[in-house]
């Protein structure tokens, strides 16, 4: 099965998925703590709603804030309160967090539950409010990684009217299978979500976009959209397997061929981006008043013991999960939050895992460096960089005003457009670390601009 619909640029990494491809999602029972950080969304973070020394029971609010753009923070387990204060996050160092001792004695009884829907689900038993309130009530945030208030994406904007729906199911990231595993076995539940999303933010098309590299996914999401009728409305895209084609812009190029100006977002030009994950939960959210306080986290990568697909608990730690994983193999280079190409590495094993951590890769120096352990060189100025970014922009021209301590002229090479995808340093022969200088640009150039503290 092969796609013809993708974006310009961009590069075809080594995949790595056959690790976790046929591992089944697994459930993890509860560990003796979690760590809740108070901001796992983007907004306003939480205030704790809970004090040292309280009894807590699994579900129950412990973060919450009134702003309209957050998301309150869940408990997965029943416990008491050991602390609230500072703790590690993977993007911000440390945060508020509330951190929860889990009561040995209380049910471990959450586990995902998509038998709960089938081909008759009927969305229209609920009201585009009830939908979105769930959405909120639920803690409901974006699961593909960047973490926006679903809420928020939902509603209705009378100015922008969302038009089509695309569903993200790309995946583009090598290692990462949790969303190819969700399309699978929780496809009915899947399409609930999608079907739910559409009605509370009042969108008519809706456009799943699927990777060639996934057929069996494509199969299962087809199969199920054609047995509860929805064949007409909802169609499936087949893209051209490609990263980062799971970005939202360039999901929107390749599934409508459209562009988002830059500095936009999607609703600029009429669409709504939701990843799978996110679908899957809304359906929890909605039909069990279910809020994410578990999600599917992809635990892959070379020095770890088993591998696998785990639905999981948000605040385990990092630690906890590498030994209900087996443990580490052999030593680790780089312990990556998400995948090799846009995660975050982490140092900090007590780091929790989050509401918008899809998966951890465990590297060794044989996959990391390959032939990066090669010194850099100066630019033969093949081009290569220009040919994949696929915001079209000049990567070596950044990188080189960067280079020289000149973050204002970088930003007018539109430096702050760059997602950091990483695909120019891929491709550089000359083993440029391109990224790594835009990624301190931006930083030079918000401090330049007090917005940032020195
Ligand atoms: S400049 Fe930015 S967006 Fe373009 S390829 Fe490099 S990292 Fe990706
Ligand atoms: S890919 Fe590397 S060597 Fe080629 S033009 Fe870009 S920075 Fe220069």
């Amino acid at each position: 099965m092969k796609g013809g619909l993708t974006f310009p640029g961009g590069v075809h990494p080594p995949e790595y998925k056959d690790l976790t491809e046929d591992c089944p999602i697994q459930v993890v029972p509860a560990p003796s703590q979690v760590v809740l950080p108070l901001s796992q969304h983007i907004g306003t973070p939480c205030r704790p709603t809970v004090a040292k020394g309280d009894t807590v029971q699994a579900g129950q609010v412990v973060g919450d804030a009134d702003a309209f753009v957050s998301a309150p923070v869940h408990s997965p387990v029943a416990g008491k309160v050991k602390a609230v204060g500072l703790a590690p996050h993977a993007v911000l160092g440390r945060c508020q967090a509330v951190t929860i001792e889990t009561d040995p004695n209380a049910p471990d009884d959450k586990a995902p539950s998509p038998q709960r829907f089938g081909a008759d689900f009927n969305p229209e038993t609920y009201a585009p409010e009830q939908i979105r309130q769930a959405a909120r009530a639920a803690g409901l945030v974006g699961m593909g990684g960047a973490g926006f208030p679903t809420r928020v994406k939902l509603e209705p904007n009378p100015e922008q009217p969302k038009k089509v729906l695309i569903v993200n199911g790309c995946e583009c990231e090598p290692f990462i299978t949790c969303d190819y595993r969700l399309m699978l076995e929780w496809t009915d539940q899947v399409i609930a979500g999608v079907r739910l999303a559409a009605r509370a933010a009042e969108v008519e098309r809706i456009k799943i976009g699927i990777e060639d590299n996934k057929p069996q996914a494509i199969e299962a999401v087809r199969r199920a959209v054609e047995t509860c009728g929805m064949d007409e409305r909802i169609e499936v895209c087949v893209l051209r397997t490609k990263y980062p084609q799971g970005s939202e812009r360039q999901l929107i190029r390749a599934v409508l061929g459209r562009h988002v100006p830059s500095g936009q977002i999607p609703p600029a030009i009429g669409v709504l981006v939701m990843n799978v994950a996110t679908c899957a939960a809304l359906a929890e959210a909605v039909v069990l008043g279910a809020p994410l306080t578990h999600r599917v986290v992809t635990v892959t990568g070379p020095a770890i013991g088993a591998p696998g697909n785990y639905y999981v608990p948000v605040g385990m730690t990092v630690g906890d999960l590498i030994e209900h994983c087996g443990g580490l193999t052999e030593r680790s280079a780089r312990v990556v939050l998400g995948g090799p190409m846009m995660g975050l590495a982490i140092a900090d094993m007590t780091t929790p895992i989050t509401k918008t951590t899809g998966a951890i890769t465990f590297l060794v120096d044989r996959v990391v460096r390959g032939d990066r352990l090669a010194r850099p060189t100066p630019c033969i100025r093949c081009g290569r960089c220009l040919a994949v970014c696929p915001e079209g922009l000049n990567p070596t021209k950044i990188a080189h005003a960067v280079m020289y301590e000149k973050p204002d002229l970088a930003e007018q090479y539109y430096m702050n457009v760059c997602m950091e995808c990483g695909s120019c340093s891929f491709v550089c022969p000359a083993h440029i670390e391109l990224t790594g200088y835009i990624k301190t640009g931006k930083i030079l150039h918000a401090r330049a601009k007090k917005r940032m503290p020195p």
